[in-house]
């Protein structure tokens, strides 16, 4: 209704008296086109089906972004379109008086967004949600805004400002390269997947030039990078890129260097020959000097990472005998890895293959001959601790290149890409706790706007049949409530630190919570498993070795050892400890608290929520059109499980229904109450048709005009309110 006015009051000349025409047509109930709807609110009656029917015609269209009242939804148009993301285009949207008018697009969220932080009424912070399912441009839609961002939010005063501020913006850009190279693999998904979360903070500064902010700097979190890709890849998949980026890119000294000969195998390179974009090296490295990491780090990191490749090809063959260790297969890739890592090379072997435990009252120290199974765990376990230290060392670096003084910032526009909810033939850890991030994030979604909505709406007495929604607490209390839940269940094994089974795992998470509509019915499934009804789906996770994941235990002489190399960088990222404490593993009983994986994930997520619930959020909701990445191809029962998935039904429903703009009581007196001082109602505007026109008092048609008629008023009067004001 507000657009519909800001419409007519925007321009007395023929153009906007058409755009009110068309405006009154489409607010009258006349036909429009499926593929020219922009708010899928507008679809009549709303159902799946409709709403697929009229993104599927918008598709066609080439039509990629459509409003779903508070949301907005993508499209992957699977295909480059340059024209949707030009610079020329991004001006555009934040030069117009209303972008809303403008064809839907993440432009319009990115300007609301901006001008919100910006606002004399109410500045908050800002942040956006992103969210679907693998593949549906998560990342590539956080990019496109941090580009936007970067774009309007560069100071326009001075060559010295703008310098500095091109300066800080081209940083934060060059993060995305960086963070893809290292924590982006090639799944069965997405050739471009995210193997962990993010959420940035672009920081805002009105201090120098009120009104106009710039991005003077920004602040990265990461969650839960899938470190278990550096030593396990599907066959089908790929390790991390910056793996394949050393291996192509590597000039004819640095493989010299690095022991990475042309056509050399390493098992943790699976699909070598298959060649990507982001394989790019020279991108990534162009990047990190940017960020100010600088040639001769570079090629510590990169030599490192060579280290862990030749790592991952030690193979070690039983001795035959428990008391002796296992033979390593092949002394070259021991050596190799060695000298590349700058370890010394016996002690490297003997922590790969001999368990040092204390035991008994005088703590005495044991040495264990592993198993074969169990050297290979720790091989694994090396270069896992090595690749996560590395990734939060880099993700620390790049913070401390482009996060702003906390002086210098005022507000802040948060851009969260997380991973979509998954569901595999097989689930584990990492898929329980990336489900639960995404039950979280749907709650805040429910909360935020679908029950808060209405609930206001109640308060306030207006007329107003409640629309149902799919709230998601049942299923969160299943995953992380008080007293018992899965997480706590998981939890509970590692604090006990006793030996369990899968099957006993799965017993004790079906009795103790046999009472949540939640839990699902675990039929007949060969393996120990129990299932879980989220909001998107039911997804059936695999008890066994969860509880060991969960522990994601590091033999302490794994560490020790690393704290011996004599690489710089590796230095840095196993600092000796300052006091010598116990040395080796303690056995049974005597282990001290620990912090699990799905502890430390819980207490990062309830971090993230509350830095949301502090900012005014907006949704943007991916859409992958079809499962192959293919451009013009809408598979219907794919999308349709994506919209179910994300209740986008009954979000139309609420937005349809409910008011767009609502501003409080107090604020909208505040700002409002001198308006009739000020400037007089308007006369009407003698070449536009008078809504009102016939209608009787009290009717729905003469409140909306009187509604009209108010609003015009407002932004009639607007600028000179505005100008009147003093800054805030
Ligand atoms: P994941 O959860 O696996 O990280 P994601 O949701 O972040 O997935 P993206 O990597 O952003 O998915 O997108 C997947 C691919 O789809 C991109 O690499 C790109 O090829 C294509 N794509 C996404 N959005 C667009 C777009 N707006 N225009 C053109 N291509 C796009
Ligand atoms: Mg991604």
């Amino acid at each position: 209704m507000l657009q519909q006015v800001n419409g007519h009051s925007s321009g007395s000349d023929a153009q906007g008296r058409e755009s009110l025409r068309e405006d009154l047509q489409e607010f009258l109930g006349g036909e429009v086109p499926l593929h020219q709807l922009d708010d899928l609110t507008k679809v009549n009656p709303v159902t799946l089906e409709t709403v697929l029917r009229c993104l599927q015609a918008r598709y066609t269209a080439d039509t990629f972004y459509t409003n779903a009242g508070c949301t907005l939804v993508a499209l992957n148009p699977f295909k480059p379109v340059p024209q949707l993301y030009s610079p020329e285009l991004m001006r555009e949207y934040h030069a117009a008086p209303q972008p809303q008018k403008l064809k839907p697009h993440i432009f319009t969220v990115g300007e609301q967004t901006y001008r919100n932080v910006r606002s004399l009424i109410e500045p908050v912070n800002q942040s956006i949600v992103v969210s679907g399912e693998s593949g549906a441009g998560k990342t590539w839609t956080s990019r496109c805004l941090m580009k936007f961002y970067a774009v309007v939010a560069a100071s326009p005063t001075s060559w010295e400002s703008h310098k500095i501020a091109e300066r800080i913006e081209q940083r934060i850009l060059n993060s995305n390269p960086v963070m893809e190279a290292f924590g982006n693999a090639c799944t069965l998904r997405n050739n471009n997947s995210s193997r962990f979360g993010k959420f940035i903070q672009l920081q805002l500064n009105s201090l120098l030039v009120p009104r106009d902010h710039q991005m003077t700097g920004a602040a990265i979190q990461t969650y839960l990078l899938e470190k278990t890709r550096v030593a396990c890849q599907d066959s089908t998949e790929r390790n991390f890129h910056i793996f394949y980026q050393i291996c192509k890119g590597a000039s004819a000294d640095e493989r010299l260097q690095w022991h990475l000969p042309e056509g050399a195998a390493f098992s943790w390179l699976p699909n070598p020959e298959r060649t990507l974009e982001e394989d790019c090296f020279e991108v990534t490295r162009e990047a990190m000097l940017h960020l100010g990491i600088d040639a001769p780090t570079q090629n510590n990191i990169f030599q490192a990472l060579a280290g862990l490749l030749h790592l991952g090809n030690i193979r070690f063959a039983d001795s035959g005998d428990e008391a002796q260790p296992c033979r390593p297969m092949d002394d070259g890739a021991v050596r190799t890895s060695a000298l590349l890592l700058r370890l010394p090379e016996d002690p490297l072997l003997e922590t790969l293959r001999i368990r040092t435990i204390r035991a008994g009252r005088q703590q005495q120290v044991f040495r264990k001959p592993c198993s074969q199974a169990e050297c290979d765990t720790r091989r694994d376990c090396l270069a896992k601790l090595v690749y996560a230290r590395l990734f939060d060392w880099l993700v620390s670096v790049i913070n401390s290149s482009v996060c702003a003084d906390p002086a210098s910032w005022t507000t802040f526009i948060g851009l969260l890409d997380v991973y979509g909810f998954e569901s595999f033939p097989h689930n584990s850890l990492e898929q329980l706790c990336i489900n639960y991030a995404n039950e979280k994030l749907q709650q805040h979604f429910v909360a935020h706007y679908l029950r808060a909505q209405q609930e206001e709406y109640a308060v306030e007495g207006l007329e107003w049949s409640f629309v149902n929604y799919q709230d998601n607490q049942t299923c969160l209390d299943l995953i992380e409530g008080s007293p018992i839940s899965i997480c706590s269940l998981i939890n509970e094994e590692c604090r006990l630190n006793r030996p369990s089974s899968a099957a006993q795992l799965q017993t004790r998470i079906e009795s103790a919570l046999a009472g949540s509509p939640c839990l699902g019915h675990n039929k007949l499934s060969p393996e120990p498993s129990f299932v879980v009804l989220h909001y998107a789906g039911s997804v059936r996770y695999h008890t066994a070795g969860l509880v060991e994941k969960n522990k994601d235990p590091i033999p302490p002489e794994l560490t020790r050892l690393l704290q011996q190399s004599q690489d710089t960088l590796l230095k840095v990222l196993f600092p000796a400890d300052p006091e010598e404490k116990s040395q080796e593993e303690p056995s049974g009983q005597s282990r001290a608290p620990v912090l699990t994986v799905v502890s430390k994930f819980k207490a990062s997520l309830e971090q993230l929520l509350q830095v949301l619930q502090a900012t005014t959020p907006h949704y943007i909701r991916c859409i992958k059109p079809n499962s192959q990445g293919r451009a013009q191809a809408l598979h219907r029962e794919e999308v349709l499980n994506q919209l179910e998935a994300c209740g986008l039904v009954e979000t139309i429903h609420i937005s349809a229904a409910g008011f767009p703009i609502r501003v409080s009581h107090r604020t909208f007196v505040e700002r409002y109450a001198s308006l009739r001082r000020l400037h007089p109602r308007a006369p009407p505007d003698p070449h536009s048709p008078s809504p009102d026109e016939g209608h009787s008092e009290g009717s729905p048609h003469a409140e909306q005009a009187t509604l009209r008629a108010l609003l015009q008023d407002i932004l009639h009067t607007l600028p000179a309110l505005e100008a009147a004001t003093p800054a805030a």
